[in-house]
């Protein structure tokens, strides 16, 4: 019998401990949004609770940039004790792992830019952190997208990317599609990841993100790329990254055309949020997974579940110290089925 190719996706819980940024991308809404107060201990030991509930494998921890320049966000963290976000970080990613459950949950960190001592001091307690190079051409940083956004500077982007590489942490990045920028700096920025994952071998996942118009920002009269565009992009990607990258784009976001996704080489839908909003309600993830699966049947794929480390780094045991115990536990926990969680598809 010939061997089933493997689509992935991974069961998230994305939460979003501040608005606040010190950016201004022209595509964001978080800078025109509500701002709320950092969620202290209790509220992230009510979510961690939820998530292991809804089936998550992983909680997203989301936030702006340059917050300890913010000063309501300051405030917020002297409030709760902390001198600096990254302290507050430190002891979120310590909650998220220390769950006094059997279901294991582990963290995806996706702040923006972090320099190496951020990194060496959060590395015990993460799985993986995800930084989007997002762009490389000189036009997009003078443009509505980056021209207030100076941490999306690519040498800055890029930073953080081979910082992690130093520290064997593994790295979620990728590109914004359709921000103005042009096919040949689409190109550069494919070679650059290829570059950094041939030195350092981190590089778990490459993620092509859409630019979608939001209402009430600079940006919201320019125009989505089109399917074509995606499509082109992925091509793209999958013949100028190294095979063992996966290509990420979310079935979440293209649910009608999830079978052309797969043809053009996406071998990964991210992370599939079990909740919507500040919803939660589990037909909405579970008929997207429904939607994926049957769509990767027909095209002769089999669709799992992984943990927020892709399984190729998890098999070749490159993970941060520290968790090999946790990810074998995870491993088996996720081949069972457990009733408590609400019979998500696993491996
Ligand atoms: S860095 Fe840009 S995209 Fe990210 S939160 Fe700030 S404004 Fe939004």
């Amino acid at each position: 019998m010939p061997q089933l190719k493997t689509v992935h996706y991974c069961l998230s819980y994305p939460l979003v401990l501040t608005r606040h940024c010190a950016n201004k991308c022209g595509y964001c809404s978080y800078p025109h949004s509500e701002k709320r107060t950092l969620p202290s201990k209790k509220s992230l030991l009510a979510v961690i609770r939820q998530a292991i509930a809804l089936g998550a494998v992983q909680v997203e921890l989301i936030a702006g940039e340059g917050l300890d320049s913010i000063y309501a966000v300051s405030k917020n963290l002297r409030y709760f004790g902390y001198a600096s976000f990254i302290d507050y970080l430190h002891d979120l990613l310590g909650y998220v792992e220390c769950t006094n459950s059997n279901h294991p949950l582990f963290s995806l960190v996706n702040v923006g830019n972090l320099g190496f001592a951020e990194l060496e001091r959060l590395r015990p307690k993460l799985c993986a952190v995800q930084v989007m190079l997002e762009s490389v051409d000189v036009e997009v940083q003078s443009s509505d997208a980056h021209r207030d956004a100076p941490c999306k500077v690519p040498e800055r982007r890029l930073e953080t990317i081979l910082q992690c590489g130093r520290l064997a942490i593994p790295v979620a990045t990728g590109c914004m599609l359709g921000i103005g920028e042009s096919e040949a700096s689409q190109v550069e920025a494919l070679e650059i990841i290829a570059q950094v994952h041939q030195r350092y071998g981190h590089i778990q996942s490459f993620e092509i993100q859409t630019f979608w118009p939001q209402p009430g920002t600079l940006m919201a009269n320019h125009p989505a790329p089109s399917v074509d565009d995606l499509l082109t992009m992925i091509v793209m990607a999958r013949d100028l990254l190294p095979m063992d990258i996966p290509i990420i784009v979310k079935a979440q976001e293209h649910p009608a055309i999830i079978k052309e996704l797969l043809q053009a080489g996406v071998t990964d839908f991210g992370g599939i949020s079990v909740r919507r909003e500040d919803e939660t309600d589990p037909s909405f993830w579970k008929a997207t997974i429904e939607r994926a699966r049957i769509a990767c049947e027909e095209q002769g794929y089999q669709l799992h579940s992984r943990l927020p480390l892709h399984p190729a780094y998890y098999q070749h045991q490159y993970y941060p110290s520290g968790y090999p115990g946790r990810l074998e536990q995870a491993h088996q926990y996720h081949r069972t089925p457990h009733p408590q969680a609400l019979q998500a598809q696993h491996p």
